[in-house]
């Protein structure tokens, strides 16, 4: 997207929502049926513990805004995740109405809260008084923005340092629009900007400024610099045209900045979010056949049931235990896939792998293939800097703090597997755990 690319309410098949917004009946009806439980299961299973029951008694009561200021309080994002968490993981899936009846419709009901608020844009939060301190914070998707906000209301002058020209991360570029429209995440940035959080964009650290540089001259910094682009298959073909890095192709399908034509079929390789949401995208560009192949089965597949399941009413295609080969051309362009049929076998540590299974070739005729295998790690301007990295996933203990004591980290940067996941409302969570260190460590530092 660039700063002119088209955003908010483009009303095409593409941006069209896929789930329809609760009416204030059904609100007022739903939020009746919450038992506002004492020590609510709902409010310990969301990670950004917003109080539940307190929103949805105040919707009871018509006080919109007091509900929105009780979800929006806890989560920087909450109108996004209203939007984008599982919450059939979360907090519906805690609900005690779970057992015997239906769980309250906890999201729907978060969404017609901050859609109210974002409907009228109102201003939920003001900053503290000045600390004389400042923080850098690096990367203004739903970690920095969250950090940012919690820092401001502190008191200390934030300033985000952002490589694209809008914030937001990946909602504004990453989620397809027809489950997060883009505006909904910019108001979640305005909302930040107006505490006087500055917003440095279209700047790289580690390219456009020194990383080194920027914790000298800030009191604290905050790495909430994401994860990167999709990993390369490493298989012959790629340099095709019509091969798509998933995110690429979300992001500009997500500006309305796609104008060609993904051809008659497709091939997403990869099964988690991004997998789904590349191919449900495609499908809205009009491809008539979308395939999903993945190389382990659908039990190990990382994509929530919820987008399966909407992935599959889109029409989608599912094969598993498939092993990418060779990507197969003519005159520069895509032509097919070829795959191996593969087959669990344990490796050293007895976990199971898939593995090839020789003379299985198969080939898929197709048009494009979207590569959509997850995300690489953005490290490489930390490398002089001596901040621990395992895996390229930042080393942080239960403070956000990295190895530098002026250092946090927070959001899909210090994701790791045993270590939360990578959602947007776990990056609003973290990202609020390193402001409070944060400030912590600066309240510290003056006594
Ligand atoms: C396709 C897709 C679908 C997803 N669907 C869901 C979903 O349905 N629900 C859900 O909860 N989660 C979903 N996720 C995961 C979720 O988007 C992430 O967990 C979340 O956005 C992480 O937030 P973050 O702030 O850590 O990183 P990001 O959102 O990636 O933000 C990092 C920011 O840092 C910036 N940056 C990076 N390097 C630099 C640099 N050197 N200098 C300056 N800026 C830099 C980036 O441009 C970006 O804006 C999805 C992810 C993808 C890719
Ligand atoms: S667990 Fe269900 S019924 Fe109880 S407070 Fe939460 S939403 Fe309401």
């Amino acid at each position: 997207m660039n700063a002119d690319a088209p955003v908010g309410d483009e009303i095409d098949s593409l941006h069209r929502m896929v789930y329809r917004p609760i009416s204030q009946f059904e609100a007022l009806q739903e939020a009746n049926r919450c038992l506002y439980c004492y020590d609510a299961p709902c409010t310990k299973a969301c990670p950004t513990h917003i109080d539940v029951p307190a929103f949805i008694r105040k919707i009871t009561t018509k006080n919109l805004q007091g509900s929105a200021r009780v979800i929006m309080e806890a989560n920087p994002v909450g109108a996004s995740c209203a939007r984008v968490c599982p919450t059939e993981q979360l907090c519906e899936g805690a609900c005690v109405l779970q057992k015997n009846a239906v769980p309250i419709r906890i999201g729907d009901l978060q969404r017609y809260v901050t859609d109210f608020a974002r409907d009228r844009d109102l201003t939920l939060f003001s900053p503290g008084p000045s600390s004389g301190k400042r923080v850098a914070i690096l990367g203004g998707g739903p970690a920095g923005l969250s950090a940012a906000r919690e820092l401001a209301r502190f008191g200390h002058t934030v300033t985000i340092y952002e490589q694209k020209p809008h914030l937001g991360g990946l909602d504004t570029y990453g989620i397809v629009p027809f489950r997060l429209p883009v505006d909904i995440s910019l108001w979640e940035v305005e909302q930040v900007r107006k505490l006087g959080v500055e917003m440095v964009t279209g700047v790289r650290v580690g390219q456009d400024v020194d990383f080194n540089h920027i914790v000298n001259s800030f009191d604290a910094v905050v790495l909430a610099v994401g994860m990167g682009t999709v990993p390369k298959l490493n298989i012959p073909g790629e340099e095709l045209e019509g091969v798509w890095d998933a995110l690429a192709l979300i992001e500009q399908v997500k500006s309305g900045l796609f104008k060609g034509s993904l051809g008659e079929h497709v091939v997403v390789i990869g099964a988690g979010n991004t997998a789904i949401d590349a191919a449900t995208s495609a499908c809205r560009l009009g491809v008539p056949e979308v395939e999903i192949y993945y190389r382990r089965t659908q039990r190990e597949m990382t994509a929530y049931p919820s987008e399966f399941n909407f992935a599959k009413q889109e029409g989608v295609g599912f094969h598993w235990l498939s092993l990418p080969k060779q990507i197969l051309g003519q005159g520069g362009r895509v032509t097919g896939i070829e795959f191996l049929k593969a087959r669990f076998a344990e490796d050293n540590n007895g976990r199971p792998v898939p593995v090839p299974i020789l003379g299985s070739e198969f080939v898929v005729p197709t048009d494009g293939v979207i590569r959509a295998i997850g995300q690489s790690r953005v490290t490489e301007f930390l490398q002089s800097s001596g901040i621990k990295t395992e895996h390229g996933v930042i080393s942080v203990n239960s403070n956000g703090q990295t190895s530098h004591p002026k250092v946090f980290a927070a959001g899909d940067c210090i994701f790791a597997k045993g270590h939360s996941e990578a959602m947007v409302v776990e990056a609003a969570q973290q990202g609020k755990i390193a402001a409070a260190s944060i400030h912590r460590f600066l309240s510290e530092k003056n006594g």
